[in-house]
């Protein structure tokens, strides 16, 4: 195997040939540009959205062509097998260099590869999860649906058998990148009776299949992130089923835990470096010597770090082989509620600065986080329900009742 010195030596020799290294603009007033990584809240118009993604499948697929894009998956998938240690590494390396944005590939590859490698048959796995990995196929999650978010055992949408396999029909909503997908993670109903979890089949939809229909929703920062996707009697096959029928809420649980794994973790989290923005604000405008904006920031370093510290025991954890936890509850909660905090605390300095562009450098760019930071409170399971959960099986308190209890 691979030790980690040969590894990193390789890995930076890959990404020295391939990327320009990253301009350490965060603590310079004035210099270079001004645009603030939010990894996909910025505002965006659907040509750039579309530009970002097309250059995110192809650095994918030059990483997976290295062996650098799946480094601890298994070599029959694609994977290169080495420890966890490794990816990490990957990552520290990759942050000094000006790598394309892969937001866009984060379902796909955080959430429905964990969960078809779980909960998939073995010709499944090597069906898709090559192409996942490598962003040939990008992947939405079809969950959501109009009366059914927090309460997702509530849906309505069905399959039936139809010859060797299934036709599903329904009405998903705010399917994240749906207008780029190709592969579905859907919930279904397939049985009825028994408590609402049981009888909810996990199917694989082709997002180029005729009855698939894809409805953008815009939100209120101008970007079209979401979608409606009305499925009008979609064929599946039966290779395409996650999990077995009637258990689909096992692929649901594994699918969420990573989603709110992923969001809170130091991977996607981007608050130290916007932390140090926002300071480099605070002098140049001079709020920084004021005492309740001091204190503001000194709240959000301390949580800040706090939120890097769990992100390390959830990466911790994952290293010694356990699946990700109640902890990436916790570790979403905090990170949605820092992007909360860093938002007011650029309105105080800002005030309507935030509202209109006076052409400042680095200042009307924060209104991209005022406007985006609301979304991450909601996305993936919203506070009320981190909440919940953290009671429930971080804390042990009793279980919620039942609304009809
Ligand atoms: C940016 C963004 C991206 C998204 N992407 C996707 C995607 O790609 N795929 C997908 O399937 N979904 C996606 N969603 C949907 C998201 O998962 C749901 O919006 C979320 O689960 C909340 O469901 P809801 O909107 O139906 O609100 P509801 O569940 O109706 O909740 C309304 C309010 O009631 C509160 N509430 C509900 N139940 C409880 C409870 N038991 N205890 C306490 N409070 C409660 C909630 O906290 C909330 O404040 C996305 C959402 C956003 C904002």
């Amino acid at each position: 195997m691979i030790d980690l010195e040969t590894f990193s030596a390789e890995a930076s020799g890959f990404l020295a040939s391939h990327l320009k290294r990253r301009e350490h603009a965060d603590t310079r007033w004035g210099a270079g540009s001004d645009r603030i990584e939010l990894h996909g809240l910025e505002r965006r118009s659907d040509a750039e959205v579309a530009a970002e993604v097309a250059a995110a499948r192809s650095w994918q697929a030059q990483c997976f062509d290295a062996g650098y894009a799946w480094i601890t998956g298994p070599l029959a998938y694609g994977g290169r097998e080495l420890a966890a240690a490794y990816e990490r590494r990957w990552r520290e390396l990759e942050q000094e260099f000006a790598a394309p944005d892969r937001t866009s590939l984060n379902i796909g590859l955080g959430m429905l590869v964990p969960a078809i490698l779980a909960h998939g048959s073995p010709e499944l796995r090597a069906e898709v999860l090559p192409g996942l990995n490598r962003g040939d196929l990008v992947g939405c999650q079809l969950f959501s649906e109009p009366g059914a978010g927090s309460d997702l055992a509530n849906i309505a949408t069905t399959a039936v058998r139809h010859g060797d396999g299934w036709m599903i029909r329904g009405h998903k909503v705010w399917t994240s990148k749906a207008q780029f997908g190709d592969l579905g993670l859907c919930i279904a109903r397939t049985g009825a009776g028994g408590p609402p979890q049981r009888g909810l089949t996990v199917f694989l939809v082709d997002m180029h299949a005729p009855g698939v229909e894809i409805r953008p929703l815009r939100q209120m920062n101008g970007r079209a992130s979401f979608n409606e996707v009305f499925l009008d009697d979609v064929g599946v096959s039966a290779a395409r089923r996650v999990g077995d029928v009637d258990d689909g809420w096992s692929v649901v649980r594994t699918t969420l835990t990573n989603e709110r794994a992923g969001v809170g973790s130091g991977a996607t989290a981007p608050g130290p470096r916007l932390l140090a923005r926002i300071l480099c604000l605070a002098r140049h405008s001079g709020a920084a010597s004021e005492p309740c904006v001091r204190q503001q920031l000194a709240d959000i370093y301390t949580r800040v770090r706090l939120v890097d510290l769990t992100a390390q025991r959830v990466q911790a954890a994952g290293r010694a082989g356990r699946a990700a936890g109640p902890e990436g509850s916790i570790g979403k909660l905090a990170h949605a509620g820092n992007l909360q905090r860093m938002s007011a605390a650029v309105t105080s300095i800002l005030g309507p600065r935030l509202a209109a562009d006076t052409g400042e450098w680095g200042e009307y760019v924060w209104s991209d986080l005022v406007l985006g930071a609301p979304g991450v409170r909601v996305a993936g399971g919203t506070d009320e329900i981190q909440r919940n959960v953290i009671a429930e099986r971080v804390l042990g308190l009793p279980r919620e009742p039942e609304a009809s209890a």
